[in-house]
């Protein structure tokens, strides 16, 4: 029987994928088959696996262990390991369960709730309303963000707030949080990353906590999911972050969602989460003019206890075109080298440390969007098609070199390359980049056509 099952997940894998296969087949065992009755019996770890395979997989479970097992139809019965004495579920054809996370019994309910509001909730006290500096680029968002603090879940829900790398969403999204905390305390209030909230629900699932984790998430008063497009391709966790939103939504919860796009762009996201996504207040944040860059200078310094004349928040301002990050991080690096050699903050200095300015912006505004267009020229491969699913030869390279040029060329995580085409992740990155330096080493065209590619991205700026 233990053959027949391995054999039955070895198809598996080929037609689902192996992610499937480690999700949710893994975790069942083939328990019982009774031959004179034709009927399989399957040992699920808990109630979600269990409905979640016999919502989702039954045919396939019906046409291929028939095959294996040398019958025409068979009869799937799920036995709900999690529950001693339990109804097992008969599945057929036509009689399929849909899925329903199981309703949450309060007592449960209310030991997560209380540990959520002790402040197990993950919000940065550094980020504020009161040093957000607003512009026109962001200021819509300021002022969704600020108005949905004022009556959470009632105003504007869910919000949305997108816009590029090193903006301020998560700044506002940990500003809302702080905000709420302060008029009330007994609100549980919950930040997650969207990445964050993947690995736990696959961890959830692995060590069979899956009702700990809905309740953690179904209790709170404020939801914050910072970078949601980390979701997409991920069919389970959208699964299960439906319903979540379900059940928050329809009792008037506030969720706030940020992303690097608006919800019509993220790939490989289920039409509904989409439409879920959009349906309260969408609004995105841009780069600031040079003004609110100033403004943001002086404001980051006055945090460190440092006073910037205008003319070095000026200059440095008019270096950095990419982002408010890369704008601190030029602060940061010319207030560390006056204060390391003992001299006051000077233009002159300033200058030194951001030496070539040219070399500055160059490092800066290599952005992805430029990789991408570059790849697309070479490879006719668009964005779309590389964040998709899809997996021939020919997209996987094209893919994989993406990969490289970003880490070849950007500052950014290889998280952050993950999460940008498609939300893989930061091991897929990896396996690409030692696959790319592999191939290049006996390859010396392709060691050309990058250094050409390199070549083009660098000076298309
Ligand atoms: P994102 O989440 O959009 O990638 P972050 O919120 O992490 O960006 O912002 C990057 C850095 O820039 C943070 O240190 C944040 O405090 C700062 N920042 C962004 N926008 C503003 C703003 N309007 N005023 C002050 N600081 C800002
Ligand atoms: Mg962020």
């Amino acid at each position: 029987m233990q053959g027949i099952w391995e054999d039955f997940l070895k198809i598996v894998n080929q037609e689902a994928g192996s992610r499937v296969v480690d999700t949710w087949f893994k975790a069942v065992s083939l328990y019982q088959w009774d031959a004179i009755n034709r009927i399989v019996y399957l040992l699920a770890p808990n109630t979600f696996v269990k409905d979640w395979i016999s919502g989702n997989y039954v045919e396939l479970i019906q046409t291929h262990l028939s095959r294996l097992l040398h019958v025409k139809m068979l009869k799937v019965v799920f036995i709900d390991g999690s529950k001693k004495n339990s109804k097992h579920a008969v599945c057929e054809k036509d009689d399929i369960p849909s899925m329903v996370p199981a309703r949450l019994d309060r007592s449960k309910n209310s030991v997560v709730k209380k540990s959520i509001a002790r402040g197990s909730c993950y919000i940065n006290a550094n980020y504020n309303f009161d040093n957000f500096v607003e512009g026109p680029s962001n200021s819509l968002a300021k002022a969704a963000a600020q108005a949905i603090t004022q009556k959470p879940g009632i105003l504007y829900n869910p919000l949305f707030i997108y816009g590029g790398s090193g903006l301020g969403k998560t700044h506002l999204l940990h500003a809302i949080g702080n905000c709420i905390k302060k008029a009330s305390k007994k609100t549980s209030i919950l930040y997650q990353t969207a990445d964050r909230f993947v690995n736990e629900f696959i961890n959830a699932i692995r060590f069979d906590k899956i009702h700990k984790f809905q309740a953690k998430y179904q209790t709170v008063d404020v939801l914050l999911v910072d970078d949601i497009q980390f979701i997409s391709n991920k069919d389970q966790t959208q699964e299960a972050f439906f319903h979540i939103f379900n059940t928050l939504y329809d009792s008037n919860k506030q969720i706030v969602f940020s992303s690097d796009t608006f919800p019509q762009n993220i790939n490989g996201l289920a039409e509904r989460l989409r439409s879920r996504l959009s349906c309260g207040l969408v609004t995105d944040i841009h780069m600031p003019s040079l003004e609110t860059k100033v403004a943001i200078l002086k404001t980051k310094a006055k945090l460190n206890k440092e006073e910037l004349p205008d003319e070095i928040a000026y200059f440095i301002a008019s270096c950095v075109e990419s982002n408010i990050r890369e704008l601190e991080g030029a602060l940061i690096r010319v207030s560390a080298f006056a204060s390391l050699t003992n001299q006051p903050i000077s233009l002159e200095l300033a200058k030194k440390v951001i030496k070539r300015k040219e070399e500055i912006k160059k490092t800066n505004s290599i952005d992805f969007q430029n990789i991408v267009k570059c790849v697309y020229k070479r490879y006719n491969f668009d964005i779309a098609d590389l964040r998709s699913k899809k997996r021939n030869k020919k997209l996987s390279f094209a893919r994989q070199v993406t990969m490289f040029l970003m880490k070849k060329l950007t500052d950014r995580s290889l998280r952050d390359i993950g999460i940008f085409l498609g939300g893989r992740d930061h091991s897929t990155v990896v396996h690409a980049l030692r696959k790319i330096k592999k191939y290049a080493v006996s390859n010396h065209s392709f060691v050309e056509q990058l250094r050409q590619m390199e070549h083009e991205i660098t000076r298309g700026l």
